[in-house]
């Protein structure tokens, strides 16, 4: 397929961010095809979440925010999240006629002519003044590097490959990782698992008491801060600490969640620290997070020095054509959500700036 199609803003990924962004595009008056399009690689409505382990049940999730202009409710808390939330974000494009292309790969975005971005896609290329970027993180799980990694005989896995803790029934697990995934795997593995061990980096910190607005913001100001000077974000729920909540009590009294500092090296057998201990293993799982899946937009050589995108707002500040959504101090339910409305109003501001938006 070799024709371009012409629109005013291209959004690349129907998750939370993408779809938030493209309920305000259309509240906004974006309506037809030749205004805006959602293009999304994976299968199903649901972004990422569509993919998350069966047993991650909606009852376990930290407060999922609702997408603007429709509730999510009366949901039963059993369910996975996956079905919850892909049924829910079907629901909403239909509603708000969101008109998500899928699957459609975004391959590459470049300079185009006339001040435009060409984005190539799996099904051909769009040429847009403007571009949101909301493509998350699912799909750059991050592994570490150990020494002798390579040489372990038993299975490697990360998070993203997780389906639950059935099919490490009488096995020994190393769970590697401090965040939330980290600690749900291992309270779901205990009951199964001959053994367990919980490796982290440095020691996990607890967070007493609710997360309330004060606190929430804080933990944004840190990554939002990290962003304008170009570092590649942390993720929000990384500098918000760990939620003591009763399941992670049990885990603490119970020895679960008894944690080790990071192993030196991996064997043959399992992990071995510098000071002579060692643990067998027959798997070890990876919680150790996702980084920003932004590899299409390499050939905009918007990466600074420091490895991360500069960003004012969503702006990024090397190219004010590019927003990105869900990205760094955004990567939440509730941050996607306002990314998504900034965004396109700093975009409606720019494209009448240089000429009215509709007929
Ligand atoms: C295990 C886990 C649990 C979490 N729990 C919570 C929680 O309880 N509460 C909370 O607020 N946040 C939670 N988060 C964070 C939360 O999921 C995200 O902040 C938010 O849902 C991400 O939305 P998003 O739209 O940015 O990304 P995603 O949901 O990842 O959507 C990105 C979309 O972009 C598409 N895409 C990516 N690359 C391309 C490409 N090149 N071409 C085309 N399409 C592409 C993908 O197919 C995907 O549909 C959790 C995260 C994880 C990993």
């Amino acid at each position: 397929m070799n024709d371009i199609r012409e629109v005013e803003v291209v959004v690349i990924g129907a998750g939370q961010a993408g779809l938030a962004a493209a309920h305000h595009l259309r509240r906004t008056g974006f309506e037809s095809e030749h205004d805006f399009v959602v293009l999304d690689h994976s299968p199903g409505p649901g972004g990422a979440w569509q993919f998350r382990w069966p047993s991650l049940t909606y009852g376990k999730v930290h407060g999922m925010h609702a997408l603007p202009g429709m509730e999510l409710t009366g949901a039963d808390s059993a369910r996975p999240s996956a079905e919850v939330i892909g049924e829910y974000f079907a629901a909403y494009e239909k509603t708000f006629d969101l008109r998500v292309r899928r699957p459609v790969d975004v391959l590459a975005v470049r300079e185009g002519t006339g001040g435009r971005l060409l984005v190539e896609t799996s099904a051909g290329t769009w040429s847009t003044r403007a571009l949101i970027n909301a493509t998350g993180t699912w799909d750059r799980p991050f592994w570490p590097r150990y020494p002798g990694q390579e040489t372990f005989l038993g299975r490697q896995l990360h998070t993203a490959q997780y389906t639950g803790p059935e099919e490490f029934a009488g096995q020994r697990v190393v769970v590697v990782g401090g965040g939330a995934s980290g600690t749900q795997h291992l309270l779901e593995l205990a009951p199964y698992a001959a053994a367990t061990t919980w490796v982290t980096r440095r020691p996990p910190v607890f967070r007493e008491g609710p997360f309330d607005e004060e606190a929430g913001r804080a933990a944004v100001a840190l990554v939002e801060e990290r962003v304008r000077q170009g570092l590649p974000p942390k993720s929000v729920v990384s500098v918000t600490g760990l939620p003591l909540n009763d399941a992670i009590r049990a885990g603490l009294e119970s020895g679960v969640l008894d944690r080790l500092p990071m192993f030196d090296r991996i064997t043959e057998k399992g992990v071995e620290w510098a000071g002579g201990r060692r643990v067998a293993a027959d798997a070890i799982l990876w919680a150790t997070g996702f980084r920003a899946a932004i590899d299409h937009l390499a050939p905009l050589r918007l990466r600074e020095a420091g490895g991360g995108i500069r960003v004012e707002g969503t702006r990024a500040v090397a190219d004010p054509r590019i927003h990105l959504v869900g990205y760094g101090p955004s990567a939440s339910t509730i941050g996607a959500n306002r990314a998504g409305r900034a965004a396109v109003r700093d975009i409606r501001r720019r494209l009448a700036e240089e000429e009215p938006v509709a007929a």
